[in-house]
């Protein structure tokens, strides 16, 4: 009996890439694993989304590299799931599929102003100065001289410290070409970053805020001077506060002791505000915010609840950054709001149809979870889903000894003539974006359409 089963996993970024080696790690049968994506580019957020100064964090690209040398392993990029190839398709190829396609979209604030020109998510900015085809047409006007950036998590960070790093600091980085020349002629002075609740509950971690006691430019402070924290906060950080959120807290209170030196950028924390209106005429000139107060709820947690103060300031720029959001997918449950396909442990659920289980589909990372953790968590979450999977369907169909050989996706994708990229392929990709940065001392120059880069992959192929 042939004991290799097929798996597709829809989406190459590092739940893909852990589910894989995941799947790759078991002994007791062969599993082939094809994985598809819509950019021609793997890795989806480590290239698109982690910050062009955390070259570090992306050096994370060697492991799913290594699993990608298996032979057991194809990728198949520029192939879009709803488009190129449904769902109906991939049940007819595989034995199983996996998706793991990330949190693609954002939340949003739901105030009035909030379509002004000016004011975007920060999910539009970050996928621009990376470089994802999706923004690369994006225009931000760094012309003006207030930049508000809504939300207290590590995206928050990246965005107010990459409008904060000097152009010399950005230069050595993988940033694009046009990101680059924009933000050289920035004219931004003050950077805010606001958060609704208190220092205690930011959500960025220790490592991303300290680097804005670092930076060549821009000078840092902390709106209302000292750093006090209500009663409750207080008690929290005496007893139960995690080892970060302490680190968060001295870290912001040398942030308020530190002294400026009348750099060319302020960075301002702002804690315990939400954003009410954004006004303007035709684009966006003022911010008005409310000043909350903790209010501690049944469950113990503290949420904000606004008092009657309220401030207003000048602005030019919004960015909200207040959580990424996944997209339906066709033919698959959806929960509008955590934005997640429901599933047990990974495998796909039907909440409309009794909560039944899908046998052959699973899910992985932030369209399983919500957006959530640093990449390395998603090496635990995809381990949960590939046992799941190994438990339910793959042993099931074991033990029935059953095994159709299932056509070859290529025909498909050939006769529906999709210009599909090869890992093969990618790497041709990746050898010319690295030798053009090496030319300039920079770790890559980024193509950032795919027209210019499925070019280049027919040229050097
Ligand atoms: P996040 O960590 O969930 O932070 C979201 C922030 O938005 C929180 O401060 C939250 O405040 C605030 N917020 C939510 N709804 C709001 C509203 N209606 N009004 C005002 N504020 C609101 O999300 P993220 O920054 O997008 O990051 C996503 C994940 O990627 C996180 O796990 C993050 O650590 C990770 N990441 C890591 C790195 C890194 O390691 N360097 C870099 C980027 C991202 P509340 O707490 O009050 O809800």
């Amino acid at each position: 009996m042939d004991t290799s089963w097929g798996i597709a996993v829809i989406g190459s970024g590092p739940a893909g890439f852990y589910v894989t080696g995941e799947l790759f790690r078991q002994q007791s049968w062969e599993i082939k694993v094809d994985m598809f994506d819509r950019l021609p580019t793997p890795f989806g957020l480590v290239r698109g989304g982690v910050a062009p100064d955390h070259q570090k964090i992306k050096s994370v690209t060697k492991i799913y590299n290594r699993i990608a040398e298996n032979p057991n392993f194809r990728f198949f990029g520029n192939v879009e799931f709803g488009s190129d190839l449904y769902q109906s398709d991939l049940l007819k190829h595989y034995d199983a599929v996996i998706y793991s396609v990330g949190s693609s979209s954002d939340r949003a604030l739901g105030i009035p102003g909030e379509d002004l020109e000016g004011s975007h998510s920060a999910t539009e900015f970050v996928g621009w100065y990376n470089g994802h085809p999706d923004f690369r047409e994006y225009k931000f006007d760094l012309s003006v001289k207030n930049a508000f950036v809504i939300g207290m998590g590590n995206v928050a960070l990246d965005v107010a410290r990459i409008l904060a790093k000097s152009p010399e600091e950005l230069a050595a980085t993988d940033i694009t070409d046009y990101a680059l020349e924009a933000l050289r002629k920035s004219q931004i002075e003050n950077i805010w970053l606001v958060g609704r609740r208190g220092p205690l509950q930011a959500a960025f971690t220790p490592v991303e805020v300290r680097e804005f006691l670092e930076l060549n430019d821009a000078d840092v402070m902390l709106e209302g001077g000292s750093l006090e924290l209500d009663e409750e906060s207080q008690k929290i950080l005496e007893t139960e506060a995690s080892k970060d959120t302490k680190k968060n807290i001295e870290i912001l209170t040398q942030i308020s002791l530190k002294k400026l030196s009348r750099k060319k950028k302020r960075v301002h924390f702002l804690f315990l505000a939400s954003p009410l209106e954004i006004s303007g005429d035709g684009k966006v000139e003022k911010i008005s915010m409310v000043l909350n107060q903790l209010v501690k709820q049944d469950d113990g947690s503290l949420r904000p609840q606004a008092t009657e103060n309220k401030i207003e300031e000048d602005a030019g720029l919004i960015f909200r950054s207040i959580g990424y959001l996944g997209k339906p997918l066709a033919d698959l449950p959806f929960d509008q709001k955590s934005g997640t396909i429901p599933n047990e442990s990974g495998q796909v659920k039907d909440p409309e149809n009794g909560n039944s289980l899908r046998n052959r589909e699973y899910v992985a990372g932030w369209i399983k979870r919500g957006p959530s953790g640093v990449i390395g968590t998603n090496k635990q979450d995809a381990v949960e889903t590939v046992h799941r999977m190994l438990e339910t369907f793959l042993a099931e169909k074991m033990e029935a000894g059953q095994n159709v050989v299932l056509p070859d996706i290529v025909s498909l994708l050939e006769s529906r003539k999709v210009d599909y990229v090869s890992f093969a392929d990618w790497k041709l990709l990746d050898a010319h974006e690295t030798e053009a940065g090496e030319a300039q001392g920079r770790p890559r120059l980024k193509l950032t359409s795919n027209t210019e880069m499925l070019k280049i992959i027919h040229q050097k192929r």
